[in-house]
């Protein structure tokens, strides 16, 4: 989703249509794109998640096995393919005059398929879950490529295409979603001790989650029962609620326009000054010399970051925190709807609260347990914080700024102090990770902790084993084991504004899984990144650090894709893993571009493949460090007012009652320490928990980045005792327990099978963000 100004990084989308399903099938990573690919996310969004599950989008979980080894060659050239769709061929195929029939009839034979499969559910494994396997998958697949292309070769025909076939994927999502005989059966086979029994601990859980996400979707009312009605009601209210949300902070950030001449913004760079002159333009401002300050967070980040005017700060700062408050884009009633409905809803699915269901399918399970990490976090870092304010204050000062800073100095001094500490500019770190050496470096890690080797495929090899790709300078990768291949994946490193979408994410191709006869389809992934393309043909692509970590992120998610053992594919890779729990493995990842070592063997100036002066290595480890007591509080911030929100607050029904903006002041008190505005109605842009996935779970970013850490810790604790060979048994340890597990254990399991505890210890993530030592 978002990361403007509240989210820290990371965030996710979800791709899937059943409720089986209604899992977590697709994690598109730290980097999402910010904007909401149109149509398709409202598709899914109607079709309606769980309260927990996260932005529904695409049906792309529904994998199942024995594809890839079919006989039948389907006539339809998306599902023509067992692990490398053509995607050349199919490029072609998107127009809509080509692709809407296609997928028109597809949809329809799914949807008479399904009719058809209702008539024969069975309290077996093979007579429900099994049964519809084959049609996921195939649903899946086909529609994937759509997806696919949508995030990286967008174009009006695919746009087109998608929205020509939304209503029947609505359709297909709400019978899939809903079926009750499918229910019936998974329930008997549940309570059939015989048959239960004959299930194996993967299998209960695959039943078990889709009983529970089922009901989630409301299939156990009674057909046409007062409840039903309801239910359906708020849930089609709830999803148009959210859009509307999100159209309002768009169309109120859209309506911001502060125009200004050059004098006015002393402290930028020549090159933003230039993007805020194009602004100008852009937005129709012809006259000579305009520079124009808008909302959106590529202009009013760095604006906020680097301008010295303070009084245009303060203007623009007050202009963003009331951001869709008044008027017609006034979010305020729509937030108190929305969680008024999200209550009813929970209290219908038998939940004492909205956060109860949130938390009801995540690892966190209880709202203390998400608060108790809260408040241990928060105990840590308050101090660490003040310590960091009061540091920013005397900067400050010593640099001729006003004293006390305001909610608008923050980002301003923050960014000043870090220059002046940090010395380098983003532009010269680049110049030490050139792709091609940064990628060297990332399969380094794969082959030396974790024991795997990846290899680029190159293009003649392409060539005889029909691989096409999507565009010339997408790569393909081949993930191995000794003499046996794993997994594949494509790399689409490179930013194509003109027809990809921002953001990074990781997606599947195929999902790992294993057929009646024993053959095992095995996994194949997208991982797509955008950093700069190569600025001509004998220069490498050169990554800022922020890129760099966004790849070993993304290449930790697809590491959990890619070497899962787990034969069911509901539950095999990051199907199925829990919302909190699923960023640890690609968290994890990132730890390694922070070490000294790393950086000191991996990198390398692309001219001359000097190394990085002990400066910058520093720099680069210290900046982890840097104001992230701040930084923690911020998080700890808005998770707790998520919560709060979902599981203590009753909207006012007069005005003597607190609104939401007293709710959220009163937990500020503590967690914000420098003067909160009192105009302050950022709660109307929290597009995570009221337009997103993230109602009741903004917690999980500071869950599973604790989780990552602690797992992290067990690398440098066998580092230390035992070195390399320990690493690599820790890797082993690793890889057979986080990667191999999972959907089909629960996190907790997984997690003790890994570290030998069932806790995590919060030491590591302070360590790492420098707030262990200052802390009590
Ligand atoms: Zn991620």
């Amino acid at each position: 989703m978002l990361r403007q100004g509240i989210a820290r990084i990371s965030s996710r989308q979800v791709r899937n249509l059943t409720p089986s399903v209604n899992r977590i099938a697709f994690n598109a990573a730290k980097h999402t794109p910010t904007k909401a690919p149109g149509i398709i996310f409202q598709a899914v969004r109607a079709i309606g998640s769980t309260a927990s599950a996260p932005k529904q989008l695409l049906p792309k979980q529904l994998v199942m096995p024995s594809r890839a080894f079919a006989t039948q060659v389907s006539e339809n050239p998306f599902l023509n393919w067992q692990l490398f769709p053509d995607f050349q061929n199919l490029l072609t195929q998107c127009k809509p005059a080509t692709a809407i029939p296609i997928f028109e009839k597809f949809l329809d034979n799914a949807e008479q398929q399904f009719k058809q499969l209702e008539t024969n559910f069975k309290p077996t494994w093979e007579g429900s879950i099994g049964l519809v396997q084959k049609l996921e998958d195939d649903i899946s697949r086909a529609y994937g490529i759509l997806a696919h292309f949508n995030g990286v070769k967008n174009s009006d025909d695919i746009r087109q295409t998608l929205e020509a076939l939304q209503p029947k994927i609505v359709k297909l999502g709400l019978q899939l979603n809903q079926s009750l005989p499918k229910y019936n059966a998974l329930l008997e086979l549940r309570e059939t001790a015989s048959s239960w029994n004959a299930l194996d601990a993967t299998q209960k859980r695959i039943v078990e989650q889709t009983l529970r996400d089922m009901k989630h979707a409301g299939v156990g009312f009674a057909p046409g029962s007062p409840e039903k009605i309801r239910f359906n009601e708020i849930r089609e209210r709830l999803s148009k609620l959210s859009l509307t949300f999100g159209n309002n902070v768009l169309d109120a950030t859209k309506a911001y326009k502060e125009v200004v001449d050059k004098s006015h913004l002393s402290g930028l760079s020549d090159k933003f000054l230039e993007t805020l002159s194009k602004n100008a333009k852009r937005l129709g401002i012809e006259h000579e010399g305009a520079y124009c300050i808008t909302l959106d967070f590529p202009i009013y980040g760095p604006f906020m970051q680097n301008c010295s005017n303070r009084a245009l700060r303060e203007k623009v700062y007050l202009s963003n925190i009331v951001k869709a408050s008044t008027g017609k884009v006034n979010n305020e009633p729509i937030i108190n709807e929305i969680l008024a409905l999200r209550q009813e809803e929970s209290e219908l699915l038998g939940y004492k609260t909205y956060a109860d269901l949130s938390l009801s399918v995540k690892m966190a399970q209880s709202v203390p347990a998400a608060e108790e990490l809260l408040d241990r976090l928060f105990d840590a870092s308050v101090n660490p914080a003040k310590a960091e304010l009061s540091k920013l204050t005397d900067y400050a000062a010593e640099i001729g700024h006003p004293t006390p800073l305001a909610a608008w100095d923050i980002s301003y001094i923050s960014e000043q102090y870090r220059k002046h500490l940090f010395k380098y500019d983003e532009e010269t770190i680049a110049q030490y990770f050139a792709l091609p050496k940064v990628l060297d470096g990332l399969f380094t890690v794969a082959s030396e902790v974790l024991g795997v080797d990846v290899e680029e495929i190159d293009a003649a090899e392409q060539r005889a084993m029909g691989i096409t790709t999507w565009h010339k300078d997408v790569k393909v990768f081949k993930v191995t084991e000794g003499e046996e291949v794993r997994a594949y994946f494509y790399g689409d490193f490179y930013s194509r504004p003109e027809e990809k979408r921002s953001g990074a994410w990781m997606d599947t191709v195929t999902t790992r899984s294993k057929d009646k006869n024993g053959s095992v389809r095995i996994p194949v992934a997208y991982l797509i990144c955008n950093q700069p393309a190569p600025a001509s043909a004998d220069e490498p692509s050169l990554m800022k650090f922020r890129d760099v970590e966004t790849l070993f992120h993304e290449f930790g998610h697809c590491l959990q894709h890619m070497l899962t053992t787990v034969d069911y594919p509901q539950a095999s890779g990051i199907n199925g893993v829990e919302w909190d729990f699923v960023e640890v493995a690609s968290q994890f990842m990132e730890n390694f571009c922070n070490e000294p070592e790393w950086l000191n063997k991996h990198t390398g100036h692309y001219k001359t493949g000097e190394p990085m002066e002990q400066g910058m290595v520093d720099a680069l480890i210290k900046n982890r460090e840097f104001l992230s007591g701040l930084a923690t509080l911020r998080q700890i911030h808005f998770s707790k007012t998520d919560l709060f929100l979902h599981a203590y607050f009753n909207p006012p029904k007069s005005s003597s009652d607190k609104s939401v903006f007293d709710v959220e002041a009163e937990l500020a008190k503590k967690t914000v320490l420098y003067p909160r505005v009192p105009e302050d109605r950022f709660l109307c842009s929290f597009s995570h928990i009221f337009g997103g996935g993230y109602a009741a779970g903004y917690y999980s970013y500071k869950w599973s980045e604790t989780y990552s850490a602690d797992a992290y810790a067990a690398f440098e604790e066998a580092m230390s005792k035992d070195g390399q060979k320990g690493v690599r048994e820790e890797g082993k340890l690793y890889r057979d327990t986080v990667l191999a597990l999972g959907g089909g254990t629960p996190p907790q399991d997984v997690w003790k099978m890994f570290r030998g505890r069932p806790e995590v210890n919060i030491d590591a993530l302070l360590r790492h963000s420098g707030l262990l030592s200052t802390s009590k």
